[in-house]
């Protein structure tokens, strides 16, 4: 069975690029009727960031995306944090220890730190192993006795000198690496903790994984990876890697940063998140008013296509559609303007019933209250062509439930006359008399009694949208005035000749 995992540290907000590796697994795994598998790699305590951990699931909650096993969904893999896991991973060290893999490594922060000083670009790798207070200037024995003694130490892996790393990458096929261009990674800490390549890989072992996406920084450690599954003896059934393709700046300059949005206006994270270290709070996705369903379709369209020109895709259709060999090995550049269209896109195919929710939080949110659902499902059906996001909702609505405060006076002043005036308080009594609450009605009664006043209907449309609205947008005017009715059009008419 395919079981993929995406397995977030819980060290800051989780940004686009976290969110689209999680959809990609997300969409391998289901469109191979697998398991999705969410670990929380908290192993790494001093860059713990509370708050992270809730966030990654409220982030999948908003999306849609539903993982089958996690620390919050269980499954019989768990517990699914590591930091619950602490006694699993050290039987793993000492198993490489003891078959020559690994070693005790007995410097302290300070003698590594001035070593670094003295010597530019310190690795801890086959030449340094040997001046430094590691087990290998020790006997073996020597340094097993020291950590009875309870000497503190870390275990490392022993790099071989001269090897060749291979391996296939499901996106970017066949990579290899010298064996000389890694250090002698910590796999234990002095506090009994893994670090990161030891949990990943027996966790991904122990927890059957046999897929997984994840970040291009990851691909350095990959042959870490292979060489402790190797060690382990766990044999070929490493899980296959897809290292996934960069996000890039607007420009093409570079990759995606997470101070790009603050920079440029936009956002980067899915859901508002507030860093407390820097006390910046960064918009999200969904809080500047997008829909998930246009959030996951942009996402998606970040690298890969199904080679055709279709753009739409809903959640489900990406799950059959998806496929590895139309994720482009290039970055992918982010283009807010696009994203913005797909959500457009998203908001015209959502049924009025499923917009009537987020709408009414937007015209709550700006004062506007005690909203009927039949009459904003009317208005919605009016409007939703012209938004783009859910926020532009009380800029393209707001005149359906408040009458104008202010008027665009300037392009209608000029050419304003006194039969003009009497136009308009003739319409307003014809409103009256004849009750007239329908869009066709009100247009046909506008224009004869614009032509028996020998006006033209032209000079006089504006100045109705303007009385309405107080501005020179939104749908057809008389349907507009009709949804308004007939009383509340006359008041507008009266209010804006005062
Ligand atoms: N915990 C790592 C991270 O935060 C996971 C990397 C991996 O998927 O191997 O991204």
């Amino acid at each position: 069975q395919v079981r993929v995992r995406f397995a977030p540290s819980p060290t800051g907000g989780l940004h686009i690029g976290g969110v689209r590796t999680i959809l990609f697994n997300y969409l391998f795994a289901k469109q191979n009727k697998g398991k999705f598998i969410l670990r929380i790699e908290d192993t790494d305590q001093t860059r713990f960031v509370e708050g992270a951990e809730d966030y990654i699931f409220s982030c999948l909650e908003w999306c849609g995306i539903k993982a089958d096993e996690s620390p919050r969904d269980g499954g019989e893999y768990g517990p699914y944090r590591q930091s619950e896991r602490k006694p699993i991973y050290r039987k793993y060290a000492e198993q490489l220890v003891k078959s020559g893999h690994a070693y005790y490594a007995f410097d302290t922060s300070e003698e590594l730190e001035s070593k670094r000083q003295v010597t530019e670009n310190f690795r801890y790798d086959h030449h340094s192993r040997h001046t430094l207070r590691n087990s290998l200037t020790i006997p073996h024995e020597a340094a097993e006795s020291l950590v009875k003694e309870g000497a503190p130490h870390v275990i490392r892996i022993k790099m071989p000198k001269d090897e060749n790393i291979t391996f296939t990458d499901m996106i970017r096929g066949d990579i290899s690496f010298h064996s000389s261009e890694v250090d002698d990674k910590v796999l234990l800490k002095a506090d009994g903790m893994p670090t990161y390549h030891l949990a990943v890989v027996v966790d991904d072992y122990l927890m059957k994984i046999t897929h997984a996406f994840r970040g291009e920084e990851w691909l350095p450690s990959a042959p870490v990876h292979l060489l402790l599954w190797k060690y382990l003896g766990w044999g070929n059934e490493m899980p296959q890697w897809a290292h996934m393709p960069l996000i890039l700046k607007p420009n093409g300059n570079g990759k995606l940063s997470k101070r790009d949005g603050e920079k440029l206006g936009f956002p980067v994270y899915p859901i508002n998140w507030y860093d407390n270290k820097r006390d910046v709070k960064s918009n999200g996705f969904k809080d500047v008013g997008f829909l998930p369903e246009g959030f996951i379709n942009m996402l998606a369209m970040l690298g890969w296509n199904d080679g055709t020109d279709q753009e739409l895709f809903s959640l489900e259709d990406l799950i059959e559609k998806f496929s590895l060999d139309r994720i482009h090995k290039a970055g992918a550049k982010f283009d807010y303007d696009k994203a913005k269209w797909y959500n457009a896109e998203w908001i015209k195919r959502r049924k009025t019933d499923d917009l009537l929710m987020p709408v009414k939080d937007i015209l709550n949110y700006h004062g506007i209250h005690n909203i009927d659902d039949g009459y904003l499902a009317k208005v919605i059906d009016m409007v939703k062509e012209r938004c783009q996001l859910l926020s532009e909702f009380h800029q393209q609505a707001f005149f359906f439930f408040e009458a104008p405060e202010k008027y665009d006076t300037n392009s209608v002043k000029p050419k304003w006359t006194p039969e003009k005036e009497t136009f308009f308080k003739a319409f307003a009594d014809e409103l009256q008399k004849g009750k007239i609450n329908e869009s066709a009605k009100m247009e046909s009664s506008f224009k004869s009694l614009a032509s028996e006043k020998n006006i033209k209907v032209g000079e006089v449309m504006l100045p109705f949208r303007i009385m309405l609205v107080g501005d020179k947008f939104g749908p057809q005017v008389f349907d507009i005035a009709a949804t308004l009715g007939a009383e509340e059009t006359i008041n507008r008419i009266n209010k804006a000749l005062e």
